[in-house]
């Protein structure tokens, strides 16, 4: 929190200094052209404008060229306006700084605003917490709270931890995490996020985890690192400024030459030369593209989408391929039993084994056996040494061997048959989940999973006129893939079932062929898949364990319009980067001919270049207005 304290106090300074600067061009040009004013007072407020607004540039133009042995656009400014002050031309020097340090200011201004967003977050985590101890409840730093803690949250404060309710029902504004202006409700065994608002209930919570793993300090964490994630325009502008500052020197040099060669008086060739530095700086061009981007970044990371820097923003543009995982990203994480057919032994004692096999899976079927076996009250068996297996099921101990639950392919690799009896459930167009001990089967299980809300609309809007292909990926049946597939509007073709973790890979690298592909699944069974697509997405990520670290993309929310209005904001930055480019480089081109052919004033060539420059970072902000959210 201190660097932002820091930052602000250095933004404070910097306008002190511009409006001096200003002021000093002010009285210099009443002297000029208004009213002649003493001698004496018009060189201190020439002085002050030259101090005022060069001193900052030069400073940094020197701290670059020392450190970082970096040629700076700013020294360029420097050089010309002492240049221009050299032969005489003081008030032209005063206007350059002045306009330069203007646009300076402004520029810092609207990066730091959208540089902020996110970093504002952590003004937004509360530093102490209500823990309930032995005696009592008691004000505890936030630091101090380890997992298991339990926490009591007040009406209308700020949730200060990640946590699991253990009691009350209420709503929670999660806007600062999901981007989701609608009030969530939640009841015991939803998750909480640090720096959410609980609105109006008294709610007792446990903690799930610590300060420095909350998803807050994750999302921090990733936008900081983010930056040092450039985008190839990004770097491109950059690349660009660099070479480029040294060419305007030697050019402008040389330039002095060519005048005098053609005529021109040492003083007139030096202003003219000067006036060629000013009009070819790239100030507009090196800022192009980091207004753009940095300001698309942070619209999205308000709307609870974030990117892994400008780089992530810019393939999603280009993106013609997108991949889905079925379960848990077309479908809701909530599937349901449908059906259950115990082969040995009771219902409830085949149920409670099912459980125990899977009350550590994150998997959705597990989720939803453990909710219907909460339903009925019955205790899930203990069973030990669980290991699960991607797209094929689970396996473990209990006190009597080895047990599992899956799919046929489980069933076969542990040598057991599928009876006749069970053929209704088995041509189902829903997931069946086979449970047995060693090759014997014990019974079956039916789930059914729905697509989501919003997930047709979202696949039409991601689809466009061609703009882009889909597919449907999952390790499900054929069955139920083309019942979920039909539902959200997808072709039979774009529909891939039966697939291992490696399948998912191996289908990815072959959709390259269209072009970049995305990948956007749960994170469950699909980590492989989200790493190798070109940009993978991660959805539901608030609160989840997967770490954000996993995808390029994150949507903190689970809602695919996010990820439809993410895809517009990439196209509509990807517009803004080549408006702004051809802005700036159309505009450093007329002003090189003008002051090269046809005796371009510097005035107008100061006007001329610092005017592009506040254009490309005004166009570039424009995306910061919030085209993300979705009602
Ligand atoms: P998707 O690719 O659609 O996300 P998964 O790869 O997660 O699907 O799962 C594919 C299939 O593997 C499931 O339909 C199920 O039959 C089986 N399976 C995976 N995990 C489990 C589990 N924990 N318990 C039972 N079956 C499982
Ligand atoms: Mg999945």
């Amino acid at each position: 929190m201190s660097d932002q304290a820091d930052s602000s106090a250095i933004q404070d300074g910097e306008d002190l200094l511009t409006i001096l600067c200003w002021i000093g061009l002010a009285v210099a040009t009443l002297d000029a052209f208004v009213q002649p004013l003493p001698l004496g007072l018009t060189w201190a407020a020439l002085g002050m404008s030259y101090l005022a607004g060069g001193i900052p540039s030069a400073r940094e133009a020197l701290r670059e060229l020392w450190s970082e042995r970096k040629l700076d656009i700013d020294l360029l400014m420097v050089v010309a306006a002492l240049t221009a002050a050299a032969v005489g031309a003081t008030l032209e020097g005063a206007v350059l700084l002045a306009l330069f340090s203007l646009s300076h200011t402004l520029e810092h201004r609207a990066m730091g605003k959208a540089r902020r967003a996110v970093e504002a977050l952590m003004q937004l985590r509360p530093e102490t917490a209500l823990r309930e101890g032995p005696n009592g409840v008691e004000e505890v730093p936030v630091a101090d709270l380890v997992p298991g803690d339990r926490v009591v949250l007040r009406p209308g404060a700020r949730v200060p931890v990640d946590g699991r309710i253990v009691v009350g029902t209420g709503h929670l504004d999660e806007s600062t995490v999901t981007g989701e202006s609608a009030p969530a409700r939640k009841t015991v065994g939803a998750l909480v996020h640090e720096a959410t608002v609980n609105l109006e209930a008294i709610l007792t919570v446990e903690v799930t985890r610590g300060l420095a793993t909350s998803t807050v300090a994750q999302m921090i964490r990733l936008v900081t690192e983010a930056q040092a994630m450039r985008s190839p325009s990004e770097r491109f502008s950059d690349w660009f400024g660099q070479r480029y500052t040294v060419v305007v020197l030697v050019g402008s040099i040389l330039s002095y030459f060519g005048f005098r060669q053609v005529g021109w008086d040492p003083g007139e060739a030096v202003y003219r030369a000067a006036t060629l530095l000013v009009a070819a700086s790239p100030c507009a061009v090196v800022i192009s593209v980091p207004a753009a981007v940095l300001s698309a970044l942070s619209a999205a990371a308000r709307g609870g989408v974030l990117f892994k820097g400008g780089a992530a923003l810019e393939s999603l543009a280009e993106v013609k391929v997108f991949a889905f995982d079925k379960t848990g990203t077309l479908t809701t994480g909530q599937a349901e039993v449908t059906g259950v057919a115990a082969l040995i032994g009771t219902e409830v004692d085949f149920l409670a084994l099912a459980a125990g096999l899977e009350a550590q899976s994150e998997h959705p079927i597990a989720e939803a056996l453990r909710r219907l076996v909460l339903r009925r009250a019955i205790t899930p068996l203990d069973v030990g040494e669980v290991q699960s297996f991607p797209s094929e099921g689970i396996t473990g101990q209990d006190r009597e061997g080895g047990v599992w639950a899956g799919n046929r392919r489980m069933l076969e690799k542990m040598g057991a048959a599928l009876p006749d009896s069970l053929s209704r459930m088995i041509n189902g167009a829903e997931t069946l989940v086979l449970v047995g001990r060693g090759s014997m089967l014990l019974g079956a299980i039916t789930v059914a999973d729905t697509p989501r809300d919003a997930a047709r609309e979202a696949l039409g809007a991601l689809r466009g006129k061609g703009e882009a292909r889909l597919l449907m990926m999952t390790g499900d049946r054929a069955e139920v893939a083309a019942r979920i597939a039909g539902m959200l509007g997808l072709k039979p073709d774009e529909v891939h079932s039966g697939l291992l973790p490696a399948d998912k890979v191996r289908l990815v690298d072959d959709a390259t062929r269209y072009g970049k592909v995305a990948f956007v699944g749960d994170g469950v069974n699909d980590a492989a898949a989200l790493a190798r697509a070109d940009v993978g997405i991660a959805m539901g990520v608030a609160g989840s364990e997967v770490a954000l670290q996993a995808a390029d993309v994150a949507l903190m929310a689970e809602d695919l319009r996010k990820l439809a209005a993410a895809r517009r904001l990439a196209r509509r930055t990807a517009r803004v980067i080549r408006q702004n480019l051809t802005l700036a480089i159309g505009a450093m081109v007329v002003l090189v001919i003008g002051s090269l052919f046809f005796d371009l004033p510097m005035p107008l060539a100061v006007l001329g270049h610092e005017g592009g420059t506040l254009l490309v970072v005004l166009n570039g902000l424009r995306l910061l207005a919030d085209p993300i959210r979705v009602r």
